[in-house]
């Protein structure tokens, strides 16, 4: 694959990227880890824990003070590598939450990165500083409950909450859509000028992308309802329903996002549960 691995790429003052060798159905040509900062560095979404990109971010980073290693959540592909950074470097872990996975059994998803231990969490608005200018956590919980965004200078680094090549997997319990839509509802009041996620390219238009993705989920929703009007169906037949043609690799992901649609109408009052299936209230 022809993607720039190893490679930082400046993308405008004071921001670059690093993409991580994690290619997938899931990751898209990998992790992009970004490099914020000129004379000190923060180092959001640090990614997986391979040696070659470690390698590649130690390079990056050269001989400059690295102030943070930020995380916007704690899926593998995100921070297993904020440990041996921090191990390399000397910085503190400052982002997300980590997730108390042992209290709460069914999170434990094999997807999430149970050693990750932050020196210090980042509320919804507070900040750390680079060269002086700040960088400040968006809590966005959906995609997972813990998730943040960081803004700087009018971009918003959006993790896995806004994502540049395909829409966000919202997987229960820990995925929660009613969240992720007022997080989505969240970033269509801001004015960021750009979003850069941690897969995919920047979206150059942020408040129309959000629209786009809040026009979607609804679409999705009404899909969903329409399907359940029918006849009570079962998870998998929705899936076979409403994703006509879809990966199969992503046939578990697609039946994740239904279900969290179908937790949250429930909530609402619209659906019911009869078993293994599901049917209009
Ligand atoms: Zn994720």
């Amino acid at each position: 694959m022809d993607a720039p691995y190893a490679k930082l790429e400046p993308l405008e003052a004071g921001i670059g990227r690093l993409l991580a060798h994690n290619p997938s159905a899931f990751t898209y040509y990998g992790t992009q880890t970004y490099l914020v900062g000129t004379d000190e560095i923060a180092v959001i979404d640090p990614g997986p824990d391979l040696p070659e990109h470690l390698d590649a971010l130690e390079t990056a980073i050269a001989r400059r003070k690295v102030a943070a290693i930020m995380c916007t959540h704690t899926h593998r592909d995100h921070s297993p590598a904020a440990k041996p950074l921090a191990e390399r470097t000397g910085a503190p872990i400052v982002g997300c939450a980590a997730l108390a996975l042992e209290t709460v059994g069914p999170r434990a998803d094999a997807s999430f990165d149970g050693d990750y231990q932050p020196d210090r969490v980042l509320r919804d608005g507070e900040h750390i500083e680079v060269d002086g200018r700040p960088i400040t956590a968006v809590a966005t919980p959906g995609h997972t409950s813990n998730h943040l965004c960081f803004a700087y200078e009018g971009a918003l680094f959006t993790g896995d909450h806004v994502m540049g090549w395909s829409t966000t997997v919202v997987v229960p319990p820990d995925g929660d859509m009613a969240d992720y839509m007022r997080s989505l509802d969240k970033l269509r009041q801001r004015d960021d000028r750009i979003h850069y996620p941690a897969h995919g390219p920047p979206v150059t238009n942020p408040q129309q992308y959000v629209r786009h993705l809040v026009g979607h989920r609804l679409q999705r929703e009404k899909q969903i309802l329409t399907l359940v009007g029918e006849r009570p169906r079962p998870i998998p037949d929705i899936v076979a329903n409403a994703y006509p043609a879809l990966d199969p690799r992503l046939i578990a992901a697609a039946g994740g996002s239904v279900h969290a649609h179908l937790l949250d109408l429930e909530r609402r009052g619209l659906v019911e549960r009869e078993g293994e299936r599901w049917t209009a209230a």
